[in-house]
């Protein structure tokens, strides 16, 4: 695993908003930043997931956090707007942003790939990311240190046969990543990486591998070390970096 020991008020003040937060690695990541102080706004499309993770989050006393019910492949310019406003309203400021939210999408030949379900993976894993950091950035600028995590794949640095459009959208995500990460100039103190998190136990795995021992492979909270080491000051000079949670 990434090698990072985190003390425990390493978030605290921050504000972090974490999409995909009602399931999986979003939701370890989001009740992980809640343990370590953060202000979390959980973002996703299932209410009952994210009500669950807030219940959760408040039983363990940890600070209360914002729930935002949104379907990145629905969603318009205006719902990320609004939610810009919202943030600005409530917290003035936003510390952290995690593009965690993704679809497997179809597994196949490329030949076999239907027009729609490529445009669907686009959209949710690409053009959504894109759309919410273009509203979040003036609230990542009100932020002493902001830090931008983008949720990459083994085959998004690598790509693999019938990997189809999932794997063309976490290139997609490093190049955007890396766009990014090198229009900071300095002016703000933003910092803009990826993490791969290598095979994790989550329903998007075993949809991926449904033959396979889901017990071979570690639960989220296991690598939650690199979002962490990602999201407080202890990275502040780590930019346009492709990170893997394995280390
Ligand atoms: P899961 O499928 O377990 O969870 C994905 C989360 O994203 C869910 O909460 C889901 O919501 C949400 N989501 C999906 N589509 C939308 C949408 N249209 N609008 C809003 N929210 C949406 O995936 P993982 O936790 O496994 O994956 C998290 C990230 O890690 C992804 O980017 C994935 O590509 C990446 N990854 C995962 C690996 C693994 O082994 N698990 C390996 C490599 C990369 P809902 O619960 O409502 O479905």
């Amino acid at each position: 695993m990434f090698n990072y020991s985190a003390p425990a008020d390493l978030l605290l003040g921050r504000v972090i908003l974490v999409t995909g937060a009602g399931d999986g690695i979003g939701k370890a990541c989001a009740l992980s930043c809640a343990a370590h102080g953060a202000t979390v706004v959980l973002l996703g499309r299932t209410l009952s997931k994210l009500e669950a993770v807030y219940d959760e989050i408040e039983a363990a006393g940890h600070p209360q956090p914002a729930i935002c019910p949104l379907n990145l492949e629905t969603a318009v310019e205006k719902d990320y707007n609004d939610l810009a406003d919202q943030l600005f309203d409530t917290f003035g400021k936003l510390d952290g942003l995690v593009h965690n939210a993704a679809q497997l999408g179809p597994r196949t030949l490329i030949d076999n790939v239907k027009n729609e379900a490529w445009l669907e993976l686009m959209q949710v894993n690409v053009n959504a990311p894109f759309f919410l950091s273009k509203a979040m950035f003036p609230l990542l600028r009100a932020a002493p240190d902001a830090s931008v995590v983008f949720l990459s794949s083994t085959v998004g640095r690598k790509a693999r046969a019938y990997w189809g459009p999932y794997a063309v959208t976490k290139f997609a995500i490093e190049g955007l990543m890396q766009v990014m990460a090198d229009e900071q100039d300095g002016t703000s103190e933003i910092r803009v990486n990826s993490v791969n998190p290598g095979a994790t136990r989550t329903a998007m795995r075993k949809a991926a591998y449904p033959a396979e021992e889901p017990e071979k492979n570690p639960v989220p909270a296991d690598i939650m070390p690199v979002f962490l080491y990602l999201l407080g000051p202890d990275s502040k000079h780590i930019n346009g970096q492709a990170l893997d949670a394995r280390g």
